[in-house]
């Protein structure tokens, strides 16, 4: 049987990620795989590590990685993409905004179709602040005008990878990541499910307007010249 390592970065996630845990495995039940979860504590100041423990005693496929201090999702993903042994990986946040009812169909078309990626976009910015949504769509104009990898508006970074297109991002040693831009540029052929956005779970948003400006930086620094 085939193991999904699943990475889950959090950052004061103490309310969301009990229910991720027992919503995930609920949502995927019907999965004919075995799951090894790597839960990523982001430098949280709240209670996020004792949950990570709590599920840790209660179930031995949980594993938790934790930070000094906040360094960010990037480096919390690629954290968790170097410590998953899995056959396939999959990155999740911890919000239940990633359906973990995808992952069937994610995992048939890797393993039935051929592909070494199933990776998703919204199609909606509904919920979202008008300008925010401005600003968004700027951004992937001009990035996608400057840079020759392909920077998919509405990326979500929830995907499904096999275990040679993870090795080929774990090659790549950057210190200033920007997923959205790795993943396009390792190649590999990738399938494209979209959704529309949901509602985080629990607790809130951890990225602000300078927050999300200064991550657009990073794309454009690290995928052009
Ligand atoms: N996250 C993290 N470090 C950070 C910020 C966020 O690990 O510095 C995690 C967060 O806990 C969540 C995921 O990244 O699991 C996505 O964050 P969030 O839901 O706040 O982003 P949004 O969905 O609002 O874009
Ligand atoms: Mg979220």
């Amino acid at each position: 049987m085939k193991t999904v390592s699943v990475i889950v970065p959090c950052y004061n996630e103490e309310e969301a990620a009990p229910i991720f845990y027992r919503e995930f495995l609920k949502r995927t039940a019907e999965m004919d795989c075995q799951w090894e979860f790597w839960f990523v504590d982001d430098g949280s100041k709240d209670g996020t590590l004792a949950e990570f423990r709590a599920l840790r005693a209660q179930d031995e496929r949980v594993h938790f990685i934790s930070f000094s201090r906040n360094f960010g999702k990037e480096s919390a993903m690629y954290a968790g993409l170097e410590a998953a042994t899995g056959d396939y990986v999959a990155i999740m946040d911890v919000d239940l905004q990633d359906p973990p009812e995808l992952l069937p169909g994610m995992l048939q078309s890797i393993e039935k179709e051929g592909y070494d990626c199933v990776a998703t976009r919204r199609v909606t910015r509904k919920g979202e602040p008008l300008i925010r949504s401005f600003f968004a769509r700027q951004f992937y104009r001009l990035i996608n005008r400057i840079s020759k990898t392909e920077i998919v508006d509405g990326a979500r970074d929830f995907r499904l990878m096999t275990r040679q297109m993870v090795d080929s991002i774990l090659s790549l040693k950057e210190v200033s990541r920007f997923s959205k831009g790795i993943f396009s540029w390792v190649g590999y052929r990738t399938k494209w499910l979209e959704y529309e956005n949901v509602e985080r779970v629990a607790g809130e948003t951890k990225w602000n307007f300078w927050k999300l400006f200064l991550y657009s930086i990073d794309g454009i620094t690290a995928f052009s010249t």
